[in-house]
């Protein structure tokens, strides 16, 4: 049976617009999806981020959070017919404040997979208050605990295999131990690319404040260099068939464009799988 990709809705969250692309409407405020995807059909249910823990703790960042009954991990999960306790893997993509806030509602024989990298990061003060402490402390208890966490070490390893046709690569982007999830779909090759890409129009289709012909804009909100937040999103355009990121619509791709758009309503409740056939022309 082909693996497939279930888009979860977590909320929105508003926010300043330079911070999705880098120098961009400074002062305006944007609304933007907080997604989780569920990769069903495998050995295993996988599931990748959890979105943020409530709608006050995104105060602290000075957004706002919009998360509402619907959105509720537990409610989002219960359309699939499945409870926190069937996920038998979470993959993150990073530890930032949106994308691993519901993590102790899982038990702790749901194991936790991250990359080392990230972990270390997110105690280490640099990018305080986007690692808000009551997520990663739980994220400690889960090292204490037998089998709650798995670590990958992708810098060194390369590649990683969680599940049949379910893989991790580091990113290089975003955060210093950010990592994208690669699913093997029926119709390709589709790659959950956390916040490496924000908002696939203004960095990569119509590029703002861009001159360069086919050079992606970077976002608002990273740790590394420039040329290596390009690089990544070069490498995703260039690999892949399906780009899913956690902030905007996915997207299909071919000879390193974006050709098509899911169609789906943003923000809004949304149960559409991966792939399938209805895309919007970008
Ligand atoms: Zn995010």
């Amino acid at each position: 049976m082909a693996l497939e990709i279930h888009v979860l809705d977590y909320g929105d969250i508003e926010l300043e617009t330079s911070f999705l692309v880098l120098g961009h409407e400074c002062g305006r405020v944007r609304r933007v999806p907080v997604y989780g995807y569920l990769i069903l059909g495998g050995s295993y249910p996988v599931l990748v981020d959890t979105g943020y823990r409530d709608n006050a703790i995104m105060e602290s960042l000075g957004m706002r959070g919009l998360q509402f009954h619907e959105n509720m991990i537990e409610n989002q999960l219960a359309k699939h017919g499945l409870r926190l306790g069937d996920i038998r893997y979470i993959l993150h993509t990073h530890l930032h404040i949106d994308h691993a806030g519901k993590d102790d509602l899982f038990p702790m024989n749901t194991t936790v997979v991250l990359n080392r990298r990230e972990l270390e990061c997110s105690v280490s003060g640099l990018m305080h208050p986007q690692y808000p402490q009551p997520d990663i402390k739980h994220l400690i208890d889960r090292l204490h605990t037998q089998d709650a966490l798995r670590f990958l070490d992708l810098e060194i390893t390369g590649t990683e295999e969680i599940i049949p046709g379910v893989y991790c690569e580091a990113a290089n982007a975003h955060t210093e131990g950010s990592m994208n999830v690669i699913v093997e779909t029926a119709e390709g090759l589709a790659n959950i690319c956390g916040d490496v890409i924000y908002n696939f129009n203004d960095q990569i289709v119509n590029q703002v404040r861009q001159t360069q012909f086919m050079e992606p804009q970077v976002t608002g909100n990273h740790a590394g260099s420039k040329r290596s937040e390009k690089g990544a999103v070069k490498k995703l355009l260039n690999h892949n068939a399906f780009l899913l990121p956690i902030h905007d619509k996915p997207a299909k791709v071919e000879h390193g464009r974006i050709v098509g758009r899911l169609e789906m309503q943003v923000p809004g409740p949304i149960t559409e799988s991966l792939p399938r056939r209805d895309w919007f022309p970008a």
